[in-house]
């Protein structure tokens, strides 16, 4: 099982990085062992000072497929879910600057929150989903999957091009503005409309 991700998929989260618009998906992969298991707290690795949440929708593929045409997309996943990439930002700008890949920075153990519920999207309207973000009670990121630069669909055609997807792999579609900080002692929980997905404390 492979965890894919996109990158820079709202135009507000790229301003806020100061990265530009992508004219294509930006995507990387987080390894199977970046699950964290549910109900487990999340312990801030010791060699970041800056560890960042980013909300996501995340999409469970359930259909072997390679170059899928965007128009049979929606026969590849039938349900989505609510995860977090969480990201070492400080080590991630040190490679960016360097030109090196992010994995130390978004791959580490307990990186991918994937909420155990996924919600049918014969029950969502699949692209006008709000999810959103609580930090310790309080709204830290709201998002819509109407502001996706790169839809449900255009995302698996173009990811599917350079790598198979099989059945159990994940796919994070980006994250909304608002991402920040999180320290010991934070409660994060992620929402799709008003159900709660998941919950995590940091320490
Ligand atoms: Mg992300």
């Amino acid at each position: 099982m492979k965890i894919v991700c996109i990158g820079r998929n709202y135009a507000e989260h790229a301003k806020e990085l100061g990265n530009a618009v992508p004219s294509e998906p930006v995507f990387f992969c987080k390894p199977d062992s970046a699950i964290l298991p549910k109900g487990n707290p999340l312990y801030i690795p010791d060699w970041t000072n800056d560890l960042h949440y980013e909300v996501e929708l995340v999409m469970r593929i359930e259909r072997l497929g390679k170059n899928i045409g965007e128009d049979f997309s929606e026969r590849y996943f039938s349900e989505i879910g609510l995860g977090i990439d969480f990201t070492a930002r400080d080590v991630q700008d040190e490679l960016k600057k360097k030109g090196l890949p992010w994995e130390k920075a978004k791959g580490f153990d307990g990186s991918a929150i994937i909420s155990t519920d996924f919600i049918s999207c014969a029950e969502l309207q699949i692209n006008n989903i709000s999810f959103s973000l609580k930090k310790n009670g309080e709204v830290v990121q709201q998002g819509n999957s109407s502001d996706m630069i790169f839809d449900f669909n255009k995302i698996i055609a173009h990811v599917s091009k350079y790598m198979t997807l099989k059945i159990g792999d994940f796919i994070f579609t980006g994250t909304p503005s608002g991402v920040g900080k999180v320290t010991s002692g934070d409660v994060l929980e992620g929402f799709i409309a008003d159900k709660k997905m998941f919950q995590v404390k940091i320490k």
